[in-house]
């Protein structure tokens, strides 16, 4: 089990006060604060090395160099990928994402050709596709969703065939908080000879992910969600692929040798890297997953189950509560998005602002799942490794006063 206590003094701003009022920080989903470690090394990096990386031979280009290069090497530790040349840094998921969909894509798609996603992706996988689409004549496919908020793996087996040359699906739901049991959709991809694209924005930071064994081709995911720096993405792809593929954007850096008519360009992962990268960045990210492995990824799943399982009660003894996503913890992440009564989700998030509370309110960036689940917004409650069941109890009490304010006759069973 992680210790709450401990682990919230590593987290300077968890000792602030919003509105008077103990900061509630549950919008994790959105982004993490983050711990004293983490930011000491980013102040480390300034005060002590700083200097452009694979640029210069003096002392600090080289010193600021390897520790960029380490941190590319921890990353590929961490997601247990075969070599450090298949960790791409980006500037976020969305830009890996738009990696895949502009350098892979570009090349490969074919008129008809089709792109499998689900209904349950974030703009971020799924505006870079409709791009390309556009641009390529291939065409969108959507795996629908189950009423409980899973997949439907029936409609998936009838949609991904022959015509399919990418799967790009979420592992987990930033609204639904569903986990998808991605090998059986991976290995059906593979047999057509498709490759997959696993969108790991809201699954490597609480879930132990190994990319050998999910066979995917592709994982995007944020470093700022992760207890990391701002400004920090990262592309793992299958060296063989990668190295088939040309760049995204061009310049300093992604380059062998440059003549005036054309260029030959850097071997992977640096083709990809052009301009002066996030170094500072990225090495304070190495930080993090430090202090990620240091708690224990398993532990870290095995305590936002069991806080997502309390939460799940607690919000089902208010009432009025219309709580998305599968109803099993295990099957979930730790994030509830919920409708309150017949309030706007705004007007919730603002109250339980002024309880110290902070949860996001809003789309999602998933507007097509909203229309879906026939609601404008929904309030979305996102936990990570420093929140505690007394963080829940604050939720459900300040929902509570929410009723009284908008004078909607909500109240906990419960108390
Ligand atoms: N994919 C999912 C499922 C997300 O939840 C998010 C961010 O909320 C993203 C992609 C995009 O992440 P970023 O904004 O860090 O690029």
């Amino acid at each position: 089990m992680l210790d709450v206590a401990a682990i919230r003094r590593d987290f300077p701003i968890l000792a602030r006060q919003v509105r008077g009022r103990r900061l509630v920080y549950l919008d994790n989903a959105a982004t993490t604060q983050k711990p004293r470690q983490v930011i000491e090394a980013l102040v480390r990096v300034y005060e002590q090395h700083n200097a452009n990386p694979h640029r210069g031979v003096h002392t600090l280009a080289t010193e600021t160099t390897d520790l960029y290069e380490a941190a590319r090497a921890h990353v590929a530790r961490f997601i247990n990928a075969r070599r450090a040349e298949e960790v791409v840094f980006t500037e976020n998921a969305t830009a890996a994402i738009n990696l895949v969909a502009h350098s892979w894509g570009r090349a490969t798609l074919k008129p008809r050709d089709e792109v499998v996603l689900t209904h349950m992706e974030h703009h971020a996988n799924l505006v870079p596709w409709q791009i390309t689409a556009a641009e390529t004549g291939a065409v969108l496919r959507f795996i629908p969703l189950l009423p409980d908020g899973t997949l439907d793996m029936d409609a998936a087996r009838r949609l991904i065939g022959p015509a399919t040359r990418i799967v790009a699906v979420t592992a987990m739901s930033n609204v639904l908080g569903t986990i998808n049991d991605l090998r059986p959709l991976i290995d059906l991809a593979h047999e057509f000879g498709a490759v997959v694209l696993v969108d790991g924005a809201q699954s490597v930071p609480h879930i132990a992910t190994d990319v050998q064994a999910l066979h995917c081709d592709f994982l995007a995911f944020s470093a700022h969600k992760m207890l990391g720096p701002t400004g920090v993405g990262v592309l793992y792809g299958r060296y063989e692929l990668l190295d088939r593929m040309g760049p995204f954007l061009a310049g300093g850096s992604m380059i062998l040798k440059v003549e005036w008519e054309r260029s030959r360009y850097n071997e992977v992962p640096w083709r990809f890297e052009a301009g002066t990268p996030n170094y500072a960045d990225a090495i304070a990210f190495d930080a993090a997953l430090d202090y990620l492995e240091a708690l224990g990824m398993d532990a870290v799943r095995e305590h936002e189950v069991q806080l997502t399982a309390y939460a799940l009660g607690r919000l089902a003894e208010v009432d009025g509560m219309r709580i998305f996503g599968p109803p099993d913890a295990t099957r979930r992440g730790g994030v509830i998005s919920f409708y309150y009564g017949d309030i706007h989700p705004h007007d919730v998030g603002t109250v339980l602002d002024y309880a110290g509370v902070a949860v996001r309110a809003g789309h999602h960036c998933a507007q097509p799942l909203m229309q879906l689940l026939d609601v404008p917004a929904t309030v979305r409650a996102s936990f990570y490794v420093y929140n505690g069941r007394d963080d829940v109890d604050a939720l459900t009490d300040a929902l509570t006063e929410t009723a009284k304010v908008f004078g909607y006759a909500a109240r906990t069973r419960a108390g």
